[in-house]
């Protein structure tokens, strides 16, 4: 069964309680040992990602919460001279991946009869949170930062949350919420939490299914680094089990005005003092210190893959091309576009693009 323990001091996950970081050292949390995925679990006869239930590590007696996440589209393309495959994680009930993380997680929660939670997010966790939230008939109040945009503050408000705008840049949101979870508040964290990771798996179980073999390149954009790393454990799951033999290479993508892991991969660690939360019209991946940027890295590497930074000038223009083609995505998704435009020819084929967030919240 997946398990969830500290990274740093490897103690379990406590069985009772919700805390967001380790109780002992304050480490973050994650996988124990990689998420634990066989083929011959699959419960076919339930709704999207639901059918790896048995790979989430959730109680035997959490609920499902669904609202029909899951099963996207992967749509053929050509690019580059490259065969291409579109992954419509916009397509999700709420607008983006998130979704795939947060039905574990709010699961989670009512397995441990929790009623009652905070989040925080750029705009797209905070949406998701607050629609499964209000499937699930939790309480919910999320912080989101000021300047997110007006339809993702519309969205989580009408989903009929409580919504805490914090001045200041997303990080400032993030400390506004962990002092609210140190005044007793339970801090429903997609970025801290691990429970979301097994969720996100899916889309690499779904991929190998659409497309009848491994992608040989897999591009997604970065901020804390869930999406990409939940892919490459869903990857690893798979090649456990013996379904697939090797991994894809796996390419981050971050905008260059906040591209931590770029900078660190390219020049080490001593380039991170220069890197700033710079303003960037790719809202979903201004993190200047993301949480699983370790490990990410880590598996980034081993992939044969590699980080890629995109210049702020070209991030619009990539998402006006994708929607040239039919694709309308928010400014944060278009990155993965602009990136495979410089590094196409080095990428193994077929060449998947996980197109993150719909371009109708970035209006
Ligand atoms: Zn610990």
């Amino acid at each position: 069964m997946t398990t969830f323990a500290c990274r740093n001091c490897h103690r379990p996950y406590p069985e009772h309680g919700f805390p967001y970081r380790c109780p002992r050292c304050g480490g973050v949390l994650g996988l124990t040992e990689g998420i634990q995925f066989s083929r011959g679990q699959t419960e076919s006869e339930l709704p999207g990602l639901w059918r790896y239930r048995h790979s989430f590590g959730l109680p035997e007696d959490a609920p499902i919460v669904s609202l029909g996440e899951g099963d996207t589209p992967l749509v053929a393309g050509q690019g580059f001279g490259k065969k291409l495959a579109f992954k419509l994680e916009y397509l999700n009930p709420s607008g983006s991946f998130k979704d795939r993380g947060t039905a574990p997680l709010v699961s989670q929660l009512l397995a441990r009869g929790i009623q009652d939670a905070v989040e925080d997010s750029s705009g797209n966790a905070g949406a998701s949170f607050a629609a499964y939230a209000a499937r699930a008939g939790i309480k919910a109040r999320v912080f989101v930062p000021s300047n997110a945009s007006g339809p993702k503050r519309l969205q989580i408000e009408a989903y009929g949350v409580e919504l805490v705008l914090i001045e200041g840049p997303r990080s400032q949101a993030a400390a506004a919420v962990q002092q609210a979870a140190e005044t007793g508040a339970v801090y429903a964290s997609h970025a801290y939490l691990p429970f979301g990771l097994p969720g996100i798996a899916t889309i690499a179980y779904e991929l190998v299914e659409q497309l009848g073999e491994t992608p040989g390149s897999v591009l997604a954009p970065v901020g804390h680094g869930s999406l990409l790393l939940g892919i490459a454990e869903g990857f690893s799951a798979l090649q456990a089990t013996g379904i697939i033999q090797n991994q894809p290479r796996l390419v981050g993508v971050q905008a260059r005005r906040c591209a931590p892991l770029w900078a660190l991969s390219t020049q080490g660690a001593a380039a991170l003092a220069w890197v700033i939360e710079g303003e960037t019209v790719a809202q979903g991946v201004r993190v200047r210190q993301p949480l699983r940027g370790d490990e990410l890295l880590a598996r980034v590497e081993s992939s044969g893959g590699r980080f890629v930074a995109v210049e702020e000038e070209r991030i619009l223009p990539a998402r006006d091309a994708l929607a040239l083609a039919g694709l309308f995505v928010e400014p944060t998704s278009a990155l993965v576009w602009a990136a495979l435009q410089d590094i196409a020819s080095e990428l193994a084929e077929p060449i998947v693009l996980i197109l993150t967030g719909s371009g109708l919240k970035a209006v």
